[in-house]
């Protein structure tokens, strides 16, 4: 029977404060999930610690809570130890990009073939809203005693330099197109990585939805307009379609110039897609004899406890 969105609900008391973005990156999610026709059994939401840690209570498929900073390993273990699942591992700017940041980038570098999705506020929230990773240099949120000392962690350029192969943004009020971008991401063949911006209306009073309209922009007509746009609108193209060296570093560089891009104008949508690099299952397969074929969670486990 086919499942509908209402089968990836949870009935479990959702705490979130009133207007968190972080309820429109679980719909998207639920969405995805629906529209793939995944199987909750075959499915499993990994999440870190912080506010965003709580979505796998959210979502009905297996759910994994890990450690702070320690998604990506426990994530990356079920995909390698059982390539059939599918595989979607959550968290916070601070926990992915702060204590999370080696696990980030040595992901990046083995492209298991599975999706990270970063809840991007700019703040600690679970703790009262110090600055994390991607608050700017000098910026002074209502939580902050003072402006921020630390530059900012560009994520989309960090994951496009350690080696993702698929990196877009979405952002958590546009439910349908960030839904789109799941689908893409989850389908992709390779590690991939959606940074979303999500405004935290209890410590971020820089990053608002209000802010991401552009409440404060005028055009030339007087009108206001939204900072945020659609890299589709614009004809980018980020597929890597030859994996000459030339083109790949080519499509890299241009991600890179685009993931720079903040202010005014913030892109959305997809940066960098390259389906030509092996995923970490395809390269280990012809290292363990029948990989594919048994993997470990397939394996019997002796009375000793090895496979
Ligand atoms: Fe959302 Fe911020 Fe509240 Fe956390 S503290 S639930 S991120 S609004």
């Amino acid at each position: 029977m086919a499942l509908k969105l209402a089968d990836y609900k949870t009935d479990v008391h959702n705490d979130w404060c009133a207007g968190c973005g972080d309820f429109g990156i679980v719909n998207a999610i639920q969405m995805a999930l629906a529209e793939m026709g995944v199987e909750r059994d075959k499915a499993v939401m990994f999440s870190g610690i912080g506010c965003s840690g709580k979505t796998s209570h959210f979502i009905n498929t297996y759910g994994v809570h890990t450690l702070h900073g320690r998604v990506l390993t426990f994530a990356q273990g079920a995909k390698i130890a059982n390539p059939d699942l599918t595989v979607v591992a959550v968290g916070g700017d601070g926990d992915g990009l702060g204590i999370g940041a080696g696990h980030f980038v040595a992901a990046g570098r083995r492209n298991v073939d599975m999706t990270y999705i970063i809840f991007d506020n700019g703040v600690y929230g679970l703790t009262k809203g110090q600055a994390s990773p991607t608050l700017k240099l000098g910026e002074k949120t209502k939580s902050l005693p003072s402006p921020n000392t630390n530059s900012n962690v560009n994520p989309i350029g960090l994951a496009i330099a350690s080696g993702f192969t698929f990196v877009a943004r979405g952002y958590s009020y546009d439910v349908r197109h960030l839904k789109d971008l799941i689908v893409q991401a989850v389908n992709h063949k390779g590690l991939s990585f959606l940074d979303v911006l999500q405004p935290c209306p209890t410590y971020n009073d820089l990053n608002t939805r209000d802010w991401y309209a552009g409440a404060d922009l005028m055009d030339e007509a007087q009108k206001r307009h939204s900072r945020i746009y659609k890299l589709e609108d614009q004809k980018f193209d980020p597929l890597v379609h030859y994996g000459s060296e030339v083109e790949v570093n080519e499509k890299l560089s241009q991600a890179l110039i685009k993931s720079l891009e903040w202010g005014n104008k913030i892109p959305t949508g997809v940066f960098y897609k390259n389906e030509l690099t092996s995923p970490y299952t395809q390269r280990i397969k012809d290292k363990i004899p029948n990989y594919l074929e048994n993997p470990p969670a397939k394996q019997k486990i002796s009375e000793n406890g090895t496979p």
